[in-house]
């Protein structure tokens, strides 16, 4: 993740580039060029021992019989027969001919006795001159292309070995000297010289993931106040969220913080390597650790390594499992008060095998979430304080025109800005260099995260709005805890978040609100812009199976009555249990539940356009609102009494 550092670079050169095969391909088509040019000439020709025996030497057509090496036989034809066979005449017409010599055919054998015995026997009942003139000889030969064949593998394994090794050994020491680092860690170390020398001042927000940490720094500190306590020493914290986020930097910072050294490794280090190297890398940097203990072991990427065992797409990957194992194990075999402790960052935690998260691991894990508002205008804080800027440049001007990037785009952003200032040779960076470089990262993120634009956003703010103001009015709504239009995941751009009731039970004038709730965002949208947008899909496709559920499941439609035609292990995928009939009118009753909904969801937006305006305006503004911030702006929830009951 962690780009910025140039320790990190200066370590592994090779990293970036990954290695291209072609001129392995190359290689093999070298090899398998020369295995063609030593083939002896005209033996194309292959025949079966059949037509050999029972045509070719009672005809007379053969003059010589090599046995090779007890299981080839290679043929020779008279001079005279060639012309007599077809594969030759047309070969010499072709000009393409080369030799009389030959062989001219060859075949396997699998056993050289019984040939010996079948040639007998033909030859017994050939006329002594022809008998004398076949000549029969066993060889045994060491051809060059025999030894080349049987080379062939060996050279071209130990290539592709060389250059994985070259691959792996990182830049140290030259090809030669590469091949010894195999099983080594290439983790990165920022030791006393190179010691870390962030602090938890260079990271922005994230105020209860550093306090979570902070008992890291205090134990590496001082062991000896835990141990004598008997208290439990944390082992591995698991720093959880999307990328750029800062789990990099605030595990550095732990080690500033305490003053230890700073061991970095990424997952996928471990696992792009042969059987064996994951694991032997995982028991060097665990040596390494050791020996300069206290210390803190960094892992990034650490799903690469962790998933789950024996689930992933081609089966299982026996080389990362190892890694895995062996992780596990060193993990397992230090106990806490040995000072080491293991910090690791993924974005996927719900991919990660569960022995990895059982106690005594990785049991604690600290959540980092993209940063919001106020968020983002400390992260613009930290990384403005280098940068000579104008007055009117401020961090919260820059962090409303941000929503959501992460803590790295942000730091990309003030780099930019410097370098738009920069070339136009200004003394100070303006506010139009920021817009640009804005601009610029936005451009350049598009795809790969998620960034909004303003125009977006409006949407964004007027969809939640809308899914907010059903839950507050509609009686039978989950009470909204909050909602927000910062993006999280992959999914979603924004949510909101409501406290569900502890029920298993439902009755269908909640069902109904429950989707007239989910409809709430596309009827906002539509009755705001007059246009829908892609962005309430997922929510359709959660209206589309409630309302399923509902006639098919739970017997809740009049039409198609008391029936429920569920089925948990989904045996009947292709033979469904209804008629067709039955099926158009499941249909028409699911579209007619779902349009009824969706004009009452309009309907009830209608009335509350005001309120509406007001939060959508205010999530604009604060991006995210609480319940409290809801009352304040609306009035209380319409439905609040009753749930006391
Ligand atoms: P991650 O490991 O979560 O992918 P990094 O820690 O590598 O993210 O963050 C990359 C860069 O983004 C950092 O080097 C820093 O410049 C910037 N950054 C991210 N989060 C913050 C933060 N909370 N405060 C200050 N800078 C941050
Ligand atoms: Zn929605």
């Amino acid at each position: 993740m962690d780009n910025n550092s140039g320790q990190n670079e200066q370590k592994s050169p090779n990293s970036g580039s990954k290695f291209n095969f072609y001129w392995i391909w190359g290689l093999i088509a070298i090899l398998l060029l020369a295995y063609v040019l030593t083939k002896p000439n005209n033996v194309d020709n292959k025949i079966s021992p059949t037509t050999f025996f029972e045509n070719f030497v009672p005809k007379g057509y053969v003059q010589k019989i090599v046995l090779v090496n007890d299981q080839i036989v290679e043929v020779y034809i008279k001079k005279d027969s060639i012309d007599k066979l077809d594969v030759f005449k047309k070969l010499r017409d072709k000009g393409g001919f080369m030799g009389e010599i030959g062989p001219h055919y060859q075949f396997q054998i699998s056993s050289a006795d019984r040939f010996d015995e079948r040639l007998e026997q033909v030859k017994s009942k050939l006329s002594p001159k022809l008998k004398d003139e076949l000549v029969y000889t066993r060889e045994a030969r060491n051809s060059f292309r025999g030894i080349l064949g049987f080379l062939a593998p060996f050279v071209l394994l130990i290539f592709v070995w060389m250059f994985l090794m070259r691959r792996v050994g990182g830049g140290v020491g030259g090809p030669g000297g590469q091949i010894f680092n195999i099983g080594k860690s290439k983790a990165s170390l920022y030791d006393k010289d190179t010691r870390v020398n962030i602090t938890f001042e260079d990271v922005a927000g994230l105020d209860e993931a550093k306090e979570e940490v902070k008992e890291v720094v205090d134990f590496l500190k001082n062991p000896k106040k835990y141990t004598a306590l008997g208290g439990k020493i944390p082992k591995g914290v698991l720093l959880v969220g999307p990328p750029g986020t800062g789990k990099t930097l605030l595990a550095k910072a732990t080690a500033g913080e305490a003053q230890v050294p700073f061991f970095s490794m990424s997952g996928s280090d471990f696992v792009e390597m042969f059987v064996g190297v994951g694991a032997s890398r995982v028991r060097d940097l665990f040596k390494q650790a050791r020996e300069k203990a206290p210390c803190i072991i960094f892992i990034d990427e650490i799903d690469a390594v962790g998933r789950a065992r024996g689930k992933g797409f081609f089966q299982s990957n026996d080389e990362r499992e190892n890694t895995l194992n062996q992780l596990l194990v060193e993990m397992d075999g230090f106990s806490g008060d040995k000072g080491v402790i293991i910090l690791a960052a993924t974005n996927r935690p719900d991919v990660l095998d569960s022995a990895l998260l059982r106690p005594g691991r990785f049991d604690r894990q600290i959540s980092i979430d993209k940063p919001d508002l106020v968020g983002r205008a400390q992260i613009f804080k930290v990384h403005l304080k280098p940068l000579k800027i104008d007055d009117d440049v401020t961090p919260e001007k820059l962090a409303d025109l941000t929503p959501g990037f992460a803590g790295a785009e942000i730091a990309n952003v003030c780099n930019e800005a410097a370098l738009f200032a920069a070339r136009k040779e200004k003394t100070a960076i303006g506010m139009k260099d920021f817009h640009d470089a804005i601009d610029r990262v936005i451009g350049g993120l598009e795809k790969k995260n998620k960034i909004i634009s303003p125009h977006e956003k409006e949407i964004i703010a007027y969809h939640e709005a809308g899914h907010a103001i059903c839950g507050w009015y509609l009686e039978n709504a989950h009470p909204l805890l909050k909602v927000t239009i910062i993006p999280r995941g992959v999914a979603a751009l924004g949510y909101a978040q409501y406290i569900p009731k502890e029920q298993y039970i439902y009755r269908t004038e909640q069902l109904l609100d429950d989707m007239c709730m989910t409809l709430g965002g596309r009827a906002a949208e539509e009755l705001v812009f007059g246009k829908i947008s892609t962005g309430a899909q997922n929510d359709l496709q959660k209206v589309t199976q409630l309302a399923y559920a509902m006639v098919t499941v739970y017997g809740m439609n009049e039409k198609v009555g008391n029936v429920s035609f569920y089925d948990p292990s989904n045996e009947n995928s292709f033979t469904k249990p209804y008629s067709d009939e039955t099926a158009l009118l499941i249909d028409e009753e699911v579209r007619k539940m779902i349009e009824k909904s969706y004009q009452r969801t309009k309907e009830l937006l209608t009335d509350k356009r005001e309120q509406l305006e007001a939060l959508a305006k205010a999530l604009l503004e604060r991006e995210i609102l609480f319940k409290a911030d809801l009352e304040a702006l609306i009035g209380p929830m319409a439905h609040e009494e009753k749930l006391a009951e």
